[in-house]
């Protein structure tokens, strides 16, 4: 398809959430004057996710996250309207309200959902929750302030145990379920969970490992009471939240002939979209937890993160390059970083420790619950986490951005006894 050389008049963004916000946000920022139309279909104006499952679930915020919006934005908003379909040869969105809307630029920026309990009828139960969306929060908040006995949590990633250490702030009994060997394992690789492990045990939590909920016990007013385990155990629990993971929203793509899988949306260096058969759609443009891209920095891989930062970053190259034409488009990098608190701790994480094989505390000590540690893949630096110790990570995170030999910055007067370890468990 050939590159569009007139200057576009109207943008449509599908995705009113952190990604589309900001995309809209950075065409005014370089001087775009058209018009700009943001189609969402949850109810409320943009708004920021992370604190729903820290802050607002301890009630320490209201569900009300709105982000920022600069006075003279000047957008369209369409909420509560979802996209259901794309005829990207007719430039043209079909959307639940019956009605239709043209682009001469479109962002898909539609994100990602809680994957449900795969249960429908288990899943509806009153006190069966997951966490997504401001809703979602609200609804979850109210569940913990009537006091359950336990709270069973599913799903030992960031989401779960972050819902877990809310919980144990209010005071309330919790199981975390958790079917592999240690919680957040992928993420963070074994010697940074196995920490964690012990961080969330000695927090109060029943921590389950190699566990498998197979299914729920309701009682008459189909309210859950307890969950069957695999292995035949029963575990009562009067307020269940499924934390799976998250599901890419494509479907309102199919027929459109891009190129999606349960990645998300395939697009160049350059944010725009790719068809099934790899050409680029030069007028359609996908980013933040939708997209998924090739990341110079690892070897031209596809990435595809849910992060808070790649969102924002990758938003606005889309949008830079959606107003930019062919001689002016520019490539999108990011490396991935990523922030949680739980259990009183502030975890940072920079780069991809993705097939990680080695870690090295290089700061700080497991002990003390203070540290930095590199993780090493063939000989390279490819990714730093830190715990309680982010004002070290701008050196190690220069290391990773150049992957430098693995371990990086040895011999510094501040540093830990480096001893670096064998490491398992880090997939994507
Ligand atoms: C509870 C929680 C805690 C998190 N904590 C952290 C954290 O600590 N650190 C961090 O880095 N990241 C965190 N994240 C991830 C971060 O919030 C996401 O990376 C970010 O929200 C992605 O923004 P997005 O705009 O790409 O997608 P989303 O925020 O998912 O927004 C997509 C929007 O598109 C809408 N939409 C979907 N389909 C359609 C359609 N067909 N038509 C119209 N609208 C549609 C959706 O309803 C949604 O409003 C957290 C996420 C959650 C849910």
């Amino acid at each position: 398809m050939t590159a569009p050389t007139e200057a576009p008049r109207q943008i449509v963004i599908v995705g009113a959430s952190l990604a589309g916000l900001s995309a809209a946000h950075a065409l005014r920022d370089v001087g775009y004057g058209g018009r700009i139309i943001l189609i969402g279909d949850e109810h409320e104006p943009p708004y920021d996710r992370p604190p729903l499952s820290k802050q607002v679930l301890r009630g320490l915020y209201s569900a009300d996250t709105s982000l920022p919006q600069r006075a003279d934005l000047d957008a369209t908003f369409r909420l509560g309207v979802g996209a259901l379909g794309l005829d990207t040869l007719a430039h043209r969105i079909y959307l639940s309200d019956g009605t239709q809307i043209v682009y001469d630029r479109l962002l898909i920026a539609t994100g990602t959902r809680a994957r449900p309990w795969p249960n429908g009828a288990e899943a509806a139960s009153s006190n069966v929750y997951t966490l997504r969306g401001h809703a979602d929060a609200e609804h979850l908040a109210r569940g913990l302030a009537g006091k359950p006995r336990r709270v069973l949590i599913i799903g030992g990633g960031f989401i779960g145990c972050e819902i877990a250490s809310c919980c144990r702030d209010l005071g309330l009994d919790v199981t975390l379920a958790v079917r592999g060997t240690l919680p957040l394992a992928h993420a963070l690789g074994s010697v940074t969970a196995a920490f964690m492990r012990d961080v969330i045990r000695d927090r109060g939590v029943d921590l389950r490992l190699e566990t498998e909920v197979a299914r729920f016990q309701a009682d008459a007013d189909s309210r859950v009471v307890a969950a069957i385990l695999r292995n035949g155990q029963r575990i009562e629990a009067d307020c269940v939240v499924a934390a799976l993971g998250a599901l890419r929203n494509t479907e309102w793509l199919a027929g459109a002939g891009l190129a999606v899988s349960l990645k998300g949306v395939r697009v160049d260096t350059h944010c725009r979209v790719l068809t099934a058969t790899r050409a680029v759609v030069p007028d359609v443009f996908a980013a933040g937890d939708v997209a998924h891209w090739p990341s110079a920095i690892y070897g031209n891989r596809h990435l595809a993160v849910e992060h808070w930062g790649n969102a924002v970053a990758q938003a606005q190259t889309a949008a830079r390059n959606m107003v930019a034409g062919e001689a002016g488009l520019i490539p999108y990098d990011h490396l991935p970083d990523f922030w949680s608190q739980q259990f009183g701790l502030n975890i940072k994480l920079v780069g991809l420790p993705t097939g990680a094989d080695q870690f090295a505390v290089v700061q700080g000590s497991l002990r003390d619950r203070r540290f930095i540690g590199v993780y090493g893949a063939q000989g390279r630096t490819v990714a730093a986490v830190s715990v309680d110790s982010a004002r070290w990570l701008p050196a190690y995170r220069a290391a990773v951005a150049e992957a430098t030999p693995f371990p990086p910055i040895v011999g510094a007067l501040d540093q830990a006894d480096i001893r670096p370890q064998p490491l398992a468990q880090v997939v994507s």
